[in-house]
């Protein structure tokens, strides 16, 4: 459980604020743009050398314009339990979506027992756009759009686990919200994977293991293009006040290719010695991504950057492996994992820049949790944060009150 961490005064205050700044600024400043990016089990311990060497220019400029920390996950994280704690700002036993199975099903939107950021915002007459956010299928409708992304289900994907449908075999529900904008999308960026590849099996890896691990990689090469392409299209033909985009492959590589030493549980020479540069080489190809992105943030956006968890080499003793049914195969030699008991073993990692945010902040500790996120982007578009959320908005980033709320 996570306490409420801003007292109601504080809220009050804020709220008293409102009209006179209103008074001041009335349509000096347009509603904001804000770009949630989510990259799955971004893991800082990776992510901080290969900054220092300055291989990621992009989340380089991020930081230095903005601030930046760990952020709090929940206990035994992974994508499906913490996303949608981020979309409802409540705890995975009260938005209901526990786990990548839910009761023996896979985990679905119509599991939420707990109004999500993209039905608030869009009843508040916010645009949404979201694509490739992990728990969103079968997509809902929005006041824009929303293609899904991880655990939807498709041809060699039944099950939606851990594997990548292409957009024309979805089976099992709708990944496009509005249903004409589909035929759009193939025809624009043309017949894209959704989430990304499953891992090989043991028995697929025996005895090729190199053929095995570069084609694999080049696969995730291909989706990596493919979904920079959809998200370039969308920020360019449907832009939206809030976008919410995510990228997944960097902790798909990681739970098989962390580039762990002899030491660790696992390591297998033939596997781990092929490639250790495969799982540092996701982020630089995330910051690519990230560069395509920022191209469409002008001085009136908010960029987010925000992953669930972290992902670490193996490293606690456990009765049972809970992360045995995240791999399809159920033989996939996975050498580090995320859902640990204990969250903060594999905290996530947040980003911050835009209009009024603090520059250079390095936020110490466990400022920011998952819960934050909604509260915040709320905070930003002048609505009033719902009494079951457990967040709070994230005041420590702006460098002042009169910069951190915008117009309505
Ligand atoms: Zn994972």
């Amino acid at each position: 459980m996570v306490p409420r961490q801003v007292p109601f005064v504080a809220m009050l205050i804020v709220l008293m604020a409102l009209p006179l700044f209103a008074q001041n600024q009335t349509q000096a400043k347009p509603r904001p743009h804000v770009i949630v990016v989510g990259v799955n089990g971004m893991e800082l311990d990776v992510i901080r050398p290969l900054l220092l060497k300055g291989d990621l220019p992009n989340l380089a400029r991020v930081i230095k314009n903005g601030a930046y920390g760990k952020l709090r996950t929940v206990d035994a994280p992974n994508c499906p339990r913490v996303y949608s704690t981020m979309f409802t700002s409540t705890t995975p036993a009260e938005h209901g979506v526990t786990g990548f199975l839910v009761g023996g099903i896979t985990a679905n939107t119509n599991m939420l027992k707990q109004e999500p950021i993209w039905s608030i915002l869009s009843k508040n007459a916010v645009t949404v756009g979201m694509a490739n956010v992990p728990a969103t299928f079968p997509v809902m409708p929005v006041n824009g759009y929303m293609v899904s992304g991880m655990l939807t289900r498709g041809k060699n994907c039944e099950d939606g686990v851990l594997c990548a449908p292409k957009l024309s075999e979805v089976e099992g529900g709708e990944a496009v919200y509005p249903p004409a904008m589909k035929a759009e999308l193939l025809k624009n960026v043309g017949d894209f994977y959704i989430d990304c590849e499953r891992m090989p099996s043991a028995e697929q890896l025996r005895g090729h293991e190199t053929e095995v691990i570069d084609s694999w990689l080049k696969k995730i090469d291909v989706i990596r293009e493919q979904q920079t392409q959809l998200f370039d299209y969308l920020l360019a033909n449907h832009p939206t006040d809030f976008t919410w985009l995510v990228q997944s492959c960097e902790d798909r590589t990681g739970h098989w290719l962390y580039p762990i030493a002899p030491y660790n549980v696992g390591y297998n020479a033939k596997i781990n010695a092929v490639r250790p540069d495969a799982f540092p080489n996701q982020y630089i190809g995330f910051d690519k991504v990230l560069g395509a992105i920022l191209k469409h943030v002008d001085d009136n956006t908010y960029l987010f950057i925000v992953s669930d968890h972290g992902i670490k080499p193996l490293r606690e003793f456990e009765e049972t492996d809970p992360h045995a049914h995240m791999d399809h195969e159920k033989t996939t030699p996975v050498i580090a994992k995320h859902d640990f008991a204990d969250g903060d073993d594999v905290p996530g990692s947040f980003f911050a820049m835009g209009p009024g945010i603090k520059h250079d902040l390095r936020m110490m500790g466990f400022e920011a949790s998952v819960y934050d996120i909604t509260p915040t982007i709320l905070h930003l578009y002048g609505i009033e944060q719902p009494k079951q959320m457990r967040g709070h908005v994230l005041t420590a980033i702006f460098e002042s009150s009169e910069n951190k709320v915008a117009q309505k």
